[in-house]
């Protein structure tokens, strides 16, 4: 046919609305219509742009009944719940693109408590208005070993809101070997300006020395109108320098930054209170021994809460931080907030190997874990040689370079790339990764309560 009878031909939108697949479907009609809409735009595109050479004999138009199942289709997938479940077998334990810190029993019990009605900020003795912060913050700061805590949305609005709230009028002073970028083109030094404060690159990129920081102390960089108000340390996270470098010391630059009467902000990002993490991570407690004056980090890293943000610190700044107006426009929901009391009890007990899912996760032995995939094996008649001692990572931008003793499964029967995306496609989908060809299967990064589900899937594969 050609191209202007194909054009002709074209279903019209109340048709297609009005063939059954669209008829009996759950979405609104105002939402179907705007789809049929679209679709009938890109048919009407592709059949005037024609490939080249294109026969017009095979020009086809698809029945109002066809373009009203393809969108039916693509409406399904619109209204499905996202994110979805997924089953982490990555060896990564904390995933960023899985959702990071994996929670599970009483802190998504105490998240699923708080979404109907909750007491979140009434006062439950005089029936007065309370605050959000009233329970988590006293729990917090003890368990973070802080005079006092703030919470907001996520690690970098903490930077954000120090950064704005005790930057100014000078702006911050931030080594240029601290400028980096923490993933999906944010970068620090931009983000603790995005709220006006001016931030000054002080030293080089591979050595800053106490006197760079003085000059910036002293208003005495290019382009400056008066001295630095804080000074900005940035945990460099996923990053390494080596060879000819130099960084002041963070409790030198506590002391001149005591001397000069200017707070010390310190980005530590991962959140780790030390016990039951692996590798070298410095944590809150050590920073504000070190005599960091606020300390920013994320609650869905190292901590292995809900995504938040964490400041904590001295008490008088921590209160110049709650009272400022942009402390309201960053301010975790109440589902953060459950979450985040939750994990923090769980610390508070001294029983996050028990309690939190990331935690749970860096516990479990080798012996348990082999454990595991033997029985599994088994299950699935795969020989023992598919068992695999693996080199696990903690992810997340942190630790960099730090690893954990995995065991995985090797999926037998080759073609890893193809089998690998098979299993993504399933529910719930499982993510594994290929290393040497293999398309490995975890069990370092996956709860033991996954395991059925990791069965069934293995089984489909089969
Ligand atoms: C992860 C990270 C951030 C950002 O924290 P989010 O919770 O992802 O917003 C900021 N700074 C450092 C050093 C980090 O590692």
């Amino acid at each position: 046919m050609s191209r202007r009878e194909a054009l002709s031909k074209l279903p019209k939108v109340d048709r297609v609305l009005g063939a059954a697949a669209l008829a009996g479907h759950p979405v609104l009609r105002s939402i179907q219509r705007q789809k049929v809409q679209e679709a009938l735009a890109e048919l009407r595109a592709q059949l005037l742009a024609g490939e080249k050479g294109e026969a017009e004999a095979s020009i086809e138009v698809p029945t109002a009944e066809a373009l009203a199942s393809t969108i039916a289709r693509r409406l399904d997938a619109l209204i499905e719940p996202r994110p979805r479940r997924a089953l982490n077998a990555t060896g990564v334990v904390l995933h960023t693109n899985l959702g990071r810190a994996p929670m599970s029993g009483e802190v998504t019990q105490a998240i699923a408590a708080a979404a109907g009605a909750c007491d979140l900020e009434v006062d439950l003795a005089t029936g007065l208005r309370g605050s959000r912060y009233a329970h988590l913050r006293p729990l917090l700061a003890a368990v973070v070993g802080a005079e006092d805590v703030h919470v907001v949305g996520n690690g970098a609005a903490a930077l954000l809101l120090a950064c704005t709230a005790l930057g100014g009028p000078g702006g911050v002073a931030l080594s240029r070997g601290q400028m980096i970028e923490i993933g999906d083109g944010f970068r620090v030094a931009e983000m603790a300006a995005a709220g006006g404060a001016a931030i000054w690159a002080v030293g080089s990129t591979n050595r800053t020395h106490a006197e760079d920081y003085r000059r910036a102390l002293a208003g005495e960089l290019p382009g400056m109108s008066g001295p630095a108000s804080a000074i900005l340390w940035a945990h460099l996270s996923n990053f390494r320098q080596e060879g000819f470098v130099a960084e002041v010391e963070l409790a030198e630059l506590a002391k001149l930054a005591a001397e000069h009467g200017v707070p010390l902000i310190a980005d530590l990002g991962s959140g780790s209170l030390g016990a039951g993490i692996p590798g070298v991570e410095p944590t809150i407690a050590e920073y504000l021994e070190a005599g960091v004056d606020v300390v920013t980090c994320s609650g869905d890293k190292l901590f292995g809460g809900p995504q938040a943000g964490i400041l904590a610190g001295r008490a008088a700044l921590v209160d110049r931080l709650r009272r400022h107006p942009m402390a309201r426009a960053l301010r975790p929901g109440k589902l953060t907030v459950a979450g985040l009391q939750a994990t923090a009890a769980a610390h508070a007990r001294g029983d996050a190997a028990r309690s939190l899912g990331l935690h749970r996760l860096l516990a479990a032995t080798p012996e348990m874990l082999r454990g595991r995939a033997r029985s599994l094996a088994q299950a699935l008649g795969w020989p023992e040689e598919v068992l695999r001692t693996t080199v696990a990572t903690i992810g997340g931008g942190s630790l960099p370079g730090a690893t954990i003793e995995g065991v995985a499964l090797a999926v037998p029967g080759g073609a890893a790339s193809r089998r690998a995306a098979i299993l993504r496609r399933l529910d719930p989908p499982i993510i594994g990764r290929i290393v040497d060809g293999e398309l490995l299967i975890d069990l370092r990064s996956l709860p033991p309560e996954d395991d059925a589900a990791l069965l069934a899937g293995l089984r489909a594969l089969a």
